[in-house]
């Protein structure tokens, strides 16, 4: 009886350690994801729901949304339909983290998602402040009234791919482009688009 007594109070002093912890260094854990046939599996997925505390199934909703594909958990792991490239995922994970955890008032993750009447509040316990979930635009936006192939646009590079490419996000789709470095102005072609990739070729003025 003591002993186990003693355990419940190390368990219920760990969890509080745990939670101090976690408020203090919130690291969101780097997405570990890995092709495999046609399918894309993200193997540190419930440790990332974990660590944002957030519930696995909006989490996964969110992204399948974003990825504009069908899948599913599986113990630990995500498995998406479809090969995305490490990259996307780790961004979509980032907008996730930014709309549905980062408090905007004080930037710290004691946070949590209530619902008022119909609409999603985040909720901060470390500040108090409380704001509607953005709602994101490019979730409802169908494919084809966004990007086409052949189409002609120009867009401005946001950051750089592990192979050197320009990487541009446009709502639910992520951009290559070719030579190109953040914050630079490009015009460009789109030669073709898989899912929610699209591989770009320069366009010529
Ligand atoms: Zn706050």
């Amino acid at each position: 009886m003591t002993d186990s007594y003693e355990n419940l109070l190390k368990q219920a002093y760990s969890n509080i350690t745990e939670i101090t912890e976690s408020s203090e260094r919130f690291v969101v854990p780097e997405a570990k994801a890995y092709v495999e046939g046609k399918t894309t599996v993200l193997e540190n997925f419930a440790e990332i729901a974990g660590k944002v505390r957030r519930d696995q199934d909006h989490l996964m909703k969110f992204l399948l949304g974003e990825l504009g594909t069908s899948g599913k958990i599986d113990g630990n792991r995500a498995i998406f339909n479809g090969k995305f490239e490490i990259s996307l995922i780790k961004m979509i994970i980032k907008s996730y983290v930014e709309d549905y955890v980062i408090c905007s008032e004080c930037g710290k993750p004691d946070t949590r998602l209530v619902k008022d009447d119909r609409v999603m509040i985040l909720r901060c316990d470390a500040c108090g402040s409380h704001r509607p979930v953005r709602k994101r635009k490019a979730r409802t936006e169908p494919v084809s009234e966004n990007l086409e192939e052949g189409a002609v646009l120009d867009v401005e590079i946001q950051s750089i791919s592990k192979r050197g490419d320009g990487v541009v996000k446009m709502g639910r789709y992520i951009m290559y482009v070719a030579n190109a470095k953040p914050g630079q102005k490009v015009k460009i072609k789109i030669s073709r688009i898989s899912g929610s990739i699209v591989f770009t070729e320069r366009a010529t003025e």
